[in-house]
């Protein structure tokens, strides 16, 4: 049996890209990626409401759940090698709003194509298939699928995390053969999600809503951002809403966690029913909620509990980051197994951060091997 030189476990961003920068870098070399999808990149084909917020140019902002990790990958020179990766390798041109880096065409399928077209050119196998376990011998390492065994010198982990899709398991799998290599992870728990709320929310559905947004615990503001929330069945999502999860998420006790909606940002605004959405002015009157005609009062809700994995943007957890080599994000008790993307413990805010850090840490360990 032929032994591969570097096989990638998973054809997202970070996979996509440690493929083409290997091979960029040793031609000679055999690189195949494997995805147990039939297409590509289909996280970056959903991002961004299908235009694909691919990167920040808000490097400084508390971005990622690690800020000494930020710090390290989040730097200038990395931050131009990312741009330059999507520019000269990718040939996108990049458009910006305020911060956010989307690509020209504003479409995330452009950004699908571009990566399929580089894979093509430099001539790198696809294999799709599913991928149960792998085994690290003494001079190579043997992959297993169901059907398939194969033999690699070099592994990369870049399957990601358990969000969106039903399809997921890689508790099964890579997550699970992980565990049984002492290889330390933190159970993946969704991350960038809504709130299910305690109050009947039922007739606010479908209401959006330009607010100020705070987390209170115990009357402690732990989170303030402004943003468009919008209603569900059941509870509240949108931008500014998933952005808090993850902090909610961190916490210990999540008993008793409120969220102030306050809907005006001016409070010159007296006559509260006609500048307030009819359907929301209504709930507050049903619920005998004061609509006063201090404007500057919040609406409060109760957290229930978060949604699912099926949808959240990412997952919080991860294949913790002391158990890697920070520049070629190798296993330090396993030098030829590498772990990228969101697979690591690893997690950021919206705004471009998390597709951003899977590419940034391909570009790093193509780099740095
Ligand atoms: C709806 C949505 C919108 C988003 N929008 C944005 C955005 O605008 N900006 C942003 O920065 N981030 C966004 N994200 C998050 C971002 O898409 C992910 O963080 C990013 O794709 C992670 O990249 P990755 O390469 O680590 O893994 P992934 O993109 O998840 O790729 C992993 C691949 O591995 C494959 N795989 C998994 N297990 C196996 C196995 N056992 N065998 C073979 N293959 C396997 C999967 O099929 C998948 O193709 C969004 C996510 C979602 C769900």
């Amino acid at each position: 049996m032929k032994l591969i030189d570097y096989m990638i476990i998973g054809a997202g961003p970070s996979g996509l890209t440690a493929a083409i920068k290997i091979k960029e870098k040793y031609p000679s070399m055999s690189v195949c990626i494997v995805d147990k999808n039939k297409t590509i990149a289909r996280k970056i084909k959903a991002s961004g409401n299908g235009r694909c917020n691919i990167g920040s140019k808000d490097i400084t902002k508390q971005s990622l759940n690690d800020l000494n990790y930020q710090k390290e990958v989040f730097n200038e020179n990395n931050y131009n090698y990312f741009i330059s990766f999507l520019k000269n390798d990718l040939n996108i041109e990049l458009s910006y709003e305020d911060n956010s880096i989307y690509p020209y065409s504003k479409m995330s399928q452009s950004v699908v194509n571009a990566y399929a077209d580089k894979i093509k050119d430099l001539d790198i196998k696809i294999i799709f298939d599913d991928i149960i376990s792998f085994k690290n011998e003494t001079n190579f390492i043997s992959v297993q699928s169901h059907d398939n065994n194969y033999l690699v010198k070099k592994l990369i982990l870049s399957a990601g995390g358990k969000s969106y899709y039903k399809d997921y398991n890689n508790d099964k799998g890579i997550i699970k053969t992980l565990k049984t290599l002492n290889v330390k992870f933190k159970d993946f728990i969704p991350g960038l999600t809504g709130y299910i709320l305690k109050e009947d929310v039922n007739s606010l559905f479908g209401v959006r809503l330009e607010c100020s947004v705070q987390l209170v615990i115990d009357d402690k503001i732990i989170f303030s951002e402004d943003g468009e929330v919008n209603f569900k069945k059941d509870g509240i999502g949108g931008i500014v809403i998933m952005n808090s999860s993850n902090l909610y998420q961190s916490l210990e006790n999540k008993k008793n966690v409120k969220l102030l909606i306050k809907p005006f940002k001016n409070d010159n605004i007296t006559n509260i029913k006609n500048n307030m959405n009819d359907k929301l002015y209504d709930y507050l009157l049903s619920k005998n909620k004061v609509v006063n005609k201090n404007n500057s009062s919040s609406i409060c809700f109760v957290v229930d509990n978060v949604y699912g994995f099926d949808y959240a943007q990412v997952s919080i957890g991860g294949v913790l980051l002391s158990e890697i080599n920070h520049s070629t994000y190798n296993l330090l008790k396993y030098e030829n197994i590498y772990v990228l993307g969101e697979l690591l413990d690893v997690c950021g805010v919206c705004g471009g951060y998390n597709i951003m850090h899977s590419i940034i840490s391909a570009l790093l360990l193509a780099k740095n091997i």
